[in-house]
């Protein structure tokens, strides 16, 4: 049909304009790239334990057969929350099926007309989509900087929220959440915290920065993503028992969907229960990426940032889009799975390579990357 033909032709022309980036599969590479920190997504324990647990379940439906209002709860969906909840010391916890659709979920719902938001400018495409849907006023503060905050809370009018994450997932530095929830108590402001890239890192247990530093109780929400350092699907917002009321009874992205499927939540339980107890993984991922950022710091022609997190960005001189694309398939075809991180995921400027440690990753690994970065430059 003609009119599917001019429409197809429309978004070629749009596509020539940009960048476009491709799916890639990349099996048998290096991983420095996925979010699988601890490595429980390609745990063999893991696996076995899944399927063992599902036994438990098979009086479960396999889909959860709809909303959560209507047909798709259980008591696996009821006992999952209380676990989460308590894991991370909030009083009530609330499923959604990604952390993408709990951030949308959560500030799309919760902050509410007349009220005003201040977020970090490097808060995740979630938060920022999730403060679009909502009808209260935002405001982006400069990344991690207290003090531009704190000017910036003179507009607030009516309840006041202010948006972080804990650990970035472009940048990998943490955020300065004792300061922030100093200043959110000082100024009314119900801090809400995305803990995405510090789950299974942080604590003694893994419950993320919150937790770790103490501030569970000076934190108004929790989202508690299940991607990546727990190898597994969904997401959590963890809050006042109130808080999980209320999103059940407004937050679109949690009543018009339907819920998990039974797979998932039994991964998530299996996931939790294996938590505790890598301890070793938390620490070697981190003596790694230390190691990594130094290695690379002695590099002439590049600037690594220092190891806040397993998240690490390479930084090439004059390091534009083409070079940095160049540089990652050279890394790609030195078997290194390193992805570029292009503009407009980071602002124009600050593309940059994304290297992301694993506690799998062995030390002549992180030595053959090191090497073969000197050698691509
Ligand atoms: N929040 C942050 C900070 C993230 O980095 C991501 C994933 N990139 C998400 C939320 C979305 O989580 P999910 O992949 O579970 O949708």
């Amino acid at each position: 049909m003609d009119l599917h033909k001019r429409l197809q032709q429309k978004l070629a022309d749009r596509a020539a304009q940009d960048n476009l980036r491709q799916l890639k599969t990349t099996s048998g590479l290096t991983d420095f790239c996925s979010n699988d920190y601890l490595g429980l997504a390609r745990s063999q324990k893991l696996r076995a334990l899944i399927k063992e647990t599902e036994q438990q379940y098979s009086h479960l439906p396999l889909g959860a057969t709809g909303s959560r209002l209507l047909s798709g709860n259980n008591t696996l969906f009821e006992e999952s929350e209380k676990t989460i909840a308590q894991y991370h010391r909030g009083e009530a916890a609330l499923l959604f099926n990604s952390g993408y659709v709990a951030n949308v979920g959560l500030l799309s719902a919760l902050p509410q007309r007349g009220d005003t938001v201040f977020y970090d400018e490097a808060s995740h495409a979630s938060m920022k989509d999730g403060l679009r849907l909502s009808f209260a006023k935002s405001y982006s503060f400069r990344h991690n900087n207290v003090q531009d905050l704190q000017q910036k809370l003179r507009l607030a009018l009516g309840q006041v929220f202010v948006v972080v994450e804990s650990v970035y997932s472009m940048e990998g530095d943490k955020a300065p959440l004792s300061e922030l929830a100093q200043l959110c108590g000082a100024a009314n402001a119900a801090l809400i915290v995305d803990e995405a890239h510090a789950v299974g890192l942080y604590g003694e247990k893994g419950e993320g920065l919150t937790v770790a530093l103490g501030l569970e109780n000076q934190v108004f929400a929790q989202v508690i993503t299940y991607g990546k350092a727990m190898g597994a699907h969904g997401a959590a917002v963890v809050g006042p028992q109130v808080l999980r009321d209320f999103l059940i009874n407004y937050s679109r992205a949690f009543i018009y969907t339907t819920g998990l499927p039974t797979h998932a939540l039994v991964a998530l339980k299996c996931a939790y229960s294996l938590l505790p107890e890598l301890e070793k993984e938390r620490r070697q991922v981190k003596l790694l990426a230390r190691h990594l950022s130094e290695q690379l710091n002695k590099i002439h022609g590049i600037r690594c940032t220092p190891a806040e997190s397993v998240i690490l960005s390479v930084f090439m001189e004059d390091g534009g889009t083409a070079k940095l694309k160049e540089f990652a398939s050279f890394l790609q075809a030195e078997q290194f799975d390193v992805r570029p991180v292009l503009s407009p995921t980071v602002p124009k400027g600050q593309e940059r390579l994304r290297v992301i440690v694993h506690a799998y990753n062995t030390l002549q690994e992180i030595d053959g990357l090191v090497k073969a970065i000197a050698k691509g430059l």
